[in-house]
């Protein structure tokens, strides 16, 4: 990554450029929120149809019951 104030390549997650002092974790949070909400979706897709799976296999399972 660069730092935004003076260009100075910096080792990536770095909060503070080694040459300046600029503050440079704005963006780098900015792209862990954005990878955070990435992952959600993702696990929404993925889990979203084991509910329902699991659901279907509990209503199943006490309609064998009853
Ligand atoms: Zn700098």
């Amino acid at each position: 990554m660069k730092c935004n104030n003076c260009g100075a390549n910096l080792p990536n997650n770095s909060q503070f450029c080694s040459v300046c002092g600029a503050k440079v974790d704005s963006e780098t949070r900015w792209d862990e929120k954005e990878e955070k909400s990435f992952l959600k979706f993702i696990k929404k897709i993925i889990f979203l149809p084991i509910t329902v799976l699991n659901l279907i296999w509990i209503l199943l399972h006490f309609q064998d019951k009853a």
